[in-house]
């Protein structure tokens, strides 16, 4: 049990890597990581669904904790990482309330990256990146050789269009890759939907359809309403049926992004969030199952520990693309470069302020879980993971907005990777 936050130097540091599977032994992961969350909560509903990775739900709900219901909430706040809660308890009585049951009072682990669309995908599947395909906010597009940006599913490096070229203003691109094609695995909300099962996903109307949505949590029907207060009023009403109800709350990511995490406006939303989950403990029906997750932490990046690899020849070189985002890097090696050597000026330039590895280290360390022939030609050669509040950017690609964020995410920190898993009863 975590009773005390570690110091900030520790929750900064890079942790030993996860493990996937239904028990990690004395590892981290195992039952108490993202990825055994619906397969558990399958079984508190009694339709135990397994998935390729998780194959004894009842097991995993053991050691979640979650007792048996005739219906769950499961809540997705983007962001929300276990310690960014533990430090602005004090703003959130309902969750402070949680947390006082000693039970919630453990964190469990996201996937690496820790990075909303490979956490969206290994929570919707109940796998890993490995099998979803979906392993970074961008990753090559084996078929066309390009960058691929994984929440529009749209190339990541593609021109604006040209003036008086016909997509309407404010449209997204057309995704270049059919969600469906890329990420094949079935989602826990399909598996229970095929049983019979009532799956609900509440959120913003937006995100009905979205790539995002279709590769990792499609399946069920699609409830959105206009305002926070009334997507949680949404959910509550659909857990009236016995089954299963998800409902995703965006904006600490958002806020986090924007102004940092440890700003007064990211509080402001911290104690609106906590404000919207109290509020749907009072309205979901009495005996809900109702579970609090997040897909990632959030560290402050320091400007300090900030390298553009515009100005890095050393780094760069051999290196054809850069995948993945500032704390969490995949790089794309020439098809004549060892990609060893690559990692080895990585290390030397870098030395303590990343975790430099192989794709073939990375794999065979289970970063991505086990791993898939198709996807393993999706994941860079070389995997950099930034510690302490290091940011690679790249101002040759990127916008200054994106290299200078003032809170990300992605890497394998203490403060990134553990997530909250809190339980509650209505
Ligand atoms: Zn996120």
């Amino acid at each position: 049990m975590s009773e005390q936050t570690p110091e900030m130097d520790d929750l900064l540091r890079i942790v030993p890597t996860a493990r996937y599977g239904d028990d990690a032994g004395e590892g981290r992961g195992g039952a108490l990581h993202l990825s055994s969350v619906l397969p558990a909560v399958s079984d508190a509903i009694g339709h135990a669904t397994a998935t390729r990775v998780h194959h004894d739900p009842q097991a995993l709900r053991g050691a979640l904790g979650l007792p048996e219901a005739r219906a769950a909430i499961v809540v997705l706040v983007d962001g929300l990482g276990y310690w960014n809660l533990a430090m602005r308890l004090g703003h959130a009585p309902y969750l402070r309330s949680l947390m006082r049951d000693g039970a919630n009072r453990r964190p469990i682990c996201t996937c690496a990256p820790s990075t909303t669309v490979a956490a969206m995908a290994t929570f919707g599947t109940g796998t890993c990146p490995g099998v979803t395909g979906m392993a970074g906010y961008t990753q090559l597009e084996p078929a066309s050789g390009r960058l691929m940006q994984l929440i529009q599913f749209k190339d990541a490096l593609a021109p604006a269009p040209a003036p008086g070229t016909t997509r309407r203003q404010g449209a997204p691109a057309e995704p270049i890759v059919d969600p469906h094609l890329l990420q094949r695995e079935p989602t826990v909300f399909e598996r229970l939907a095929a049983q019979g099962v009532p799956v609900t996903s509440v959120g913003l109307a937006k995100f009905k359809g979205s790539p995002l949505t279709e590769a990792a949590l499609r399946g069920g029907r699609y409830v959105s309403a206009v305002t926070p207060n009334d997507r949680v009023r949404a959910a509550a009403r659909a857990a009236r049926e016995p089954g299963l109800v998800y409902l995703y709350i965006r904006d600490a990511d958002k806020v986090g992004h924007n102004h940092g995490w440890d700003s007064e406006q990211w509080v402001g939303t911290f104690e609106r969030i906590d404000a919207q989950l109290a509020l749907l403990r009072r309205e979901a029906p009495k005996g809900t199952l109702i579970v609090v997750v997040a897909d990632h932490g959030m560290v402050t990046a320091d400007p300090a520990q900030r390298i553009d690899l515009a100005a890095e020849p050393e780094l760069t070189q051999d290196v054809r693309m850069v995948g993945g985002e500032p704390r969490a890097l995949m790089l794309y090696t020439g098809t004549d470069v060892d990609p060893a050597d690559v990692a080895v000026r990585w290390r030397a330039r870098l030395g303590e302020r990343a975790l430099v590895r192989t794709k073939r280290e990375a794999i065979g360390d289970g970063l991505f879980g086990p791993v898939d022939e198709c996807v393993e030609t999706m994941l860079g050669d070389v995997i950099v993971q930034a510690g302490a509040q290091v940011t690679l950017v790249d101002s040759r690609t990127q916008s200054d907005k994106a290299t200078r964020l003032p809170s990300v995410h992605g890497s394998q920190t203490m403060l990134e990777m553990d997530i909250p898993c809190l339980i509650d009863i209505a």
